[in-house]
């Protein structure tokens, strides 16, 4: 397990900064959810962390290891990030178990070793029952667990996640931030989260990262956020606005 540090990150489109100089030091374990309005970069920065887009400025160290600055790049497949993302793509004529078992096949593991990894990783989303099922037979929730599944089959040390939950109705949502809890009990992996959703951040995280335009703005627990909100527009992003 190693710490994840973004080090003066910046990421420009055509000229046009979207992140700017972004300093967070992520501990390993930590959940830490990078939190801002619609277009504010949160993508961009997890796209980075991802190793799908290269920094403009600054450098991504993971441990003692460069992953991505003006001379280093660790492609994606390389870096062993668990991803789950807003369209969560599963194969439609794969069941959930082959699903699961996508990512091992791509790192050739071993029939017996994969086999036991897809009963952990569906017994974690607790799917067990639903191994021999095809993505069309589950609801949303269960489709969007078994994503979860497939992230850690791979035991990453880093799980990414962009708005898992975005598509799925208010119920189900509730349900789901328990299972990224217990998620992130039994795997200790580090997640870095991202979410427009203030009451999503605040529940979830340990951290919070808070975006505006492209600019960290504050970087704090929960608590110290809405305890000294670094200015008003937070204050009231957080819902702490009087
Ligand atoms: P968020 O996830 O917070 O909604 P994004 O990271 O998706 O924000 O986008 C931040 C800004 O960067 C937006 O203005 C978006 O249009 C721009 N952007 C993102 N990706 C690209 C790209 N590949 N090319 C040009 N502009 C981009
Ligand atoms: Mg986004």
């Amino acid at each position: 397990m190693a710490r994840l540090i973004l080090d003066g990150v910046e990421k420009s489109f055509h000229g046009a900064p979207v992140v700017k100089d972004l300093n967070l030091t992520i501990e390993p374990g930590e959940f830490v959810a990078l939190l801002g309005p619609s277009g504010c970069g949160k993508s961009t920065i997890l796209r980075m962390l991802a190793g799908f887009e290269s920094v403009s400025e600054g450098q991504i160290i993971h441990g003692d290891e460069c992953l991505s600055s003006m001379t280093c790049h660790v492609p994606t497949e390389e870096r062993n990030f668990g991803m789950v993302f807003q369209s969560y793509a599963l194969w439609p004529h794969m069941t959930v178990k082959e699903n699961v078992a996508y990512p091992l096949k791509v790192q050739k593991t071993p029939m017996a070793e994969r086999r036991k990894r897809v009963k952990e990783a569906l017994e974690i989303v607790q799917l067990e029952e639903y191994a021999d099922r095809l993505p069309a037979q589950l609801s949303g929730g269960q489709r969007q667990r078994v994503a979860l599944a497939r992230s850690l089959v791979t035991e990453p040390d880093v799980v990414l996640f962009d708005e898992p939950l975005a598509n799925l109705d208010r119920h189900l949502r509730a349900t789901m931030e328990e299972t990224f809890r217990a998620f992130h009990k039994r795997t200790g992996a580090t997640m870095v989260y991202v979410t427009h959703d203030q009451s999503e951040a605040m529940s979830l995280a340990d951290k919070i990262a808070v975006l505006k335009k492209g600019q960290l703005v504050q970087w704090g627990t929960p608590q110290e956020l809405y305890a000294t909100p670094k200015n008003t527009w937070l204050a009231n992003f957080i819902g702490r606005g009087s």
